[in-house]
């Protein structure tokens, strides 16, 4: 089975899919609490209310999507800003493993926190991995990060792919439009193993006009077509030569309702994974089963059950030493030269 994982950042599920908080308890409340350092901030005045529920998906393809196959809680841990959330689901570590704590990625760890893909790559190193992305964070060579590894053998060999977007003349809605486009392309014609594509146009509604905005709930709904784009890509795939397909679908906070997110709110911690298989009659069912009494996932565990849904196993190293490790030679103060035991003279 190939892999599918959608990124959109900033979208908030109880107005994508409003019934999606009924198909599972978890929803309801995070699973664990916050660092208090990283404190929801006080109410601002004069903030707008959340308009009233509708039952309408914002992201009707996402809500078939779901209906046709599951959806677990995802709760983020805070800091909520995009940098730490997305190091986290991509990589399966911590905040305190990856060290990525700011949208700066200041002394970041994610060089040896390899990303879902390169997981895959390095399980089954003919795999053929592919990422495409709106923020350069996630796939550039010259952006912070980034979160997904170059591996630049692989690239020249056109094993891999990274494409980062360069059309901002709409900001992030005709940049996620070049992603969708390059995206399609490579995933109906090519097909690579495993694929990671992000959308950011969501976010940028969000900070610009506030989760309580109409701007905002339509913005979701533009990255919800992109999504459909994308399961079309795949689908054709299946339909013309029986490729199944895990279609994973995740985000990375929420907004307030007045806009931002980056701190211990409910309704900005609260995420999702949604996943579908694309394959044969009984596709949902199989899924259904192996995910089966799963309960609230935290940001680090959607990486490791994508890799246990798609069968890929970690490899293992017995070195009889704490690998990674950089330790010198104990000396006191100036070097006092090595000892005379001519057991280790050479
Ligand atoms: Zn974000």
């Amino acid at each position: 089975m190939k892999l599918l994982l959608i990124g959109l950042d900033g979208v908030r599920i109880d107005l994508a899919v409003p019934a999606a908080l009924t198909l599972h308890p978890g929803f309801a409340a995070p699973d664990h609490d916050g660092d208090p350092r990283f404190a929801a901030e006080a109410p601002v005045p004069g903030a707008p209310a959340m308009p009233e529920p509708v039952a309408a998906p914002a992201a009707p393809t996402l809500a078939r999507l779901i209906d046709g196959g599951a959806v677990l809680p995802v709760w983020m841990t805070p800091p909520t800003d995009s940098g730490p959330g997305w190091s986290s689901l991509l990589t399966g570590t911590r905040h305190e493993q990856n060290n990525v704590w700011w949208n700066e990625f200041a002394g970041h760890r994610l060089a040896r926190t390899p990303d879902v893909l390169s997981r895959i790559f390095f399980a089954e190193p003919s795999a053929r991995t592919y990422a495409a992305a709106t923020w350069d964070a996630l796939v550039g060579a010259a952006g912070p990060g980034p979160v997904i590894h170059q591996r630049v053998d692989q690239q020249r060999g056109g094993q891999h792919q990274l494409m980062a977007a360069s059309d901002f003349s709409r900001g992030c809605a005709s940049a996620d439009i070049q992603v969708r486009t390059h995206a399609t392309g490579v995933l109906n014609h090519e097909g690579p193993d495993a694929a990671f594509v992000y959308f950011e146009g969501a976010d940028e509604a969000g900070h610009a006009h506030g989760a309580a905005s109409r701007e905002y709930r339509a913005a979701i709904g533009a990255v919800d077509e992109h999504v459909r784009h994308l399961v079309k890509a795949v689908s054709e795939r299946y339909e013309a030569i029986g490729e199944e397909w895990l279609i994973a679908v995740v985000t990375d906070h929420g907004h307030k309702p007045e806009g931002g997110h980056g701190e211990d709110e409910v309704d900005v911690r609260r995420s999702f994974l949604a996943l579908h298989v694309v394959g044969g009659p009984d596709a949902a069912e199989r899924l259904r089963s192996r995910i089966a009494g799963e309960g609230s996932l935290r940001s680090e565990d959607v990486t490791p059950l994508l890799l246990r849904l798609l069968g890929v196993t970690g490899g293992r190293w017995d070195a009889g030493h704490e690998v990674g490790v950089r330790c010198d030679i104990e000396t006191a103060g100036e070097s006092a030269g090595p000892t005379r035991n001519l057991a280790y003279e050479w």
